[in-house]
């Protein structure tokens, strides 16, 4: 996923490695659900630690790999990935864009499953290599118990040893686990990457931004799908999965919806022409006077030779008021950094630094000349007119 895409579950993850230069999180629930492991059945014992931890270490083992097969694709592309985070509800790694072209897109998506696969064919071949033919047909006995999706029980057969048996039945969990991670993620629905690769399919044809629609369209009624499904067999985890696929669906619409539109802009486009200048020596009573008024809550400072040389944010002025330090200079409360942008830059690249750098007040200029500001508050009151 992009950087700019707020993950609701980003909060209370912690970092357990970093691998091919990306950090690897995990969600605290995950952990929970590890205990949650542990603890059912018949109690915690040390096999059932054992058993506990070898599944949730294969199972999100296989989450990794697929999410590092989508990674290492976008590199490819020269898409950094900022981070992974594991979660109960599957991985996610948040790339810092989006694939540009629809081939990219479809290229990243597809090769995530293609890891799951690439698993699972590994180890049939290996089985079937290793080990005799009735030891392989014990092994498709397992592997239709797995896949049939209740909890798989290991029933112990005559003319086996139990070491043969155990390794076989897990072989064949591992088998089962990379083939339902395939299928899963292949469902046509955001955020699963056959929504992904069903959107690129599409925009081939139709172009991003109505492919997205259309994609957006049928993911959500998949969802409502699983949601009636779940009514009807009182399954909770597929009614979560499906208000997940919901929500993501609307969440990855007005990401495309965001993109196209701060393509189409530029800087001068939403620049402010009208704003107050302050100088190195004002008293801090000018810009809490202003504040108060209303309209401006970050200003640009200039020298006694009205050069630029900062910029005074909100903050720093209700502390000078909280302290009541009218008479002090602006200069001591401003911030040295300013950024000064183009008029022809992008909006995008505004969009990142407030966004993304928290720089509170963006400077506009055009032929070296100063034309105007651009804030949050100007921003998002023209997001909102196209969003
Ligand atoms: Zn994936």
């Amino acid at each position: 996923m992009p950087a700019h895409r707020r993950l609701l579950f980003m909060r209370g993850s912690f970092k357990i490695f970093t691998w091919l230069g990306i950090p690897v999180y995990v969600h605290w629930t995950l952990v929970l659900l590890y205990l949650l492991g542990i603890m059912s059945g018949e109690g915690p014992s040390f096999w059932r630690l054992l058993e506990i931890t070898g599944i949730i270490v294969v199972l999100f083992g296989c989450v990794l790999l697929h999410e590092y097969g989508h990674v290492l694709a976008a590199r490819r592309y020269g898409i950094d990935t900022q981070d992974i985070i594991l979660s109960p509800i599957g991985g996610v790694a948040r790339m810092k864009h989006l694939p540009e072209k629809p081939i990219q897109e479809l290229v990243v998506a597809i090769a995530g499953p293609l890891v799951n696969v690439l698993i699972a064919a590994g180890l049939y071949v290996a089985v079937r290599c290793i080990f005799s033919v009735d030891q392989q047909k014990l092994f498709h006995d397992y592997l239709r118990q797995h896949l049939k999706l209740d909890e798989a029980e290991l029933v112990l057969y005559s003319g086996f040893t139990e070491f043969e048996q155990v390794a076989l039945f897990y072989l064949a969990g591992v088998v089962s686990v990379n083939i339902v991670l395939t299928f899963f993620n292949l469902i046509p629905a955001f955020p699963m990457d056959g929504g992904r690769i069903f959107r690129a399919l599409l925009a081939v044809r139709i172009g991003q931004l109505r492919a997205t629609r259309a994609a957006v369209f049928l993911g959500q009624g998949i969802a409502a799908l699983f949601v009636g499904i779940s009514l009807w067999n009182s399954n909770i985890s597929l009614a979560i999965i499906g208000l997940f696929i919901f929500i993501l669906a609307r969440v990855e619409n007005r990401c495309v919806k965001l993109n196209a539109v701060l393509s189409r802009f530029k800087a001068a486009d939403l620049v402010r022409s009208s704003f107050t200048r302050l100088f190195t020596g004002d008293w801090m009573q000018t810009p809490i006077y202003h504040i108060q008024e209303g309209a401006e809550r970050h200003f640009l400072v200039f020298d006694a030779q009205d050069h630029l040389v900062g910029t005074l944010e909100e903050d720093c002025i209700l502390k000078a008021f909280k302290s009541r330090e009218y008479t002090a200079p602006v200069a001591r409360y401003m911030r040295t950094q300013v950024q000064v942008v183009s008029a022809q830059a992008g909006l995008t690249h505004v969009y990142h630094l407030i966004r993304n750098q928290g720089v509170r007040l963006v400077a506009v200029a055009q032929r070296g000349e100063l034309i105007g500001v651009i804030d949050e508050a100007r921003l998002e009151q023209f997001l909102k007119k196209y969003i």
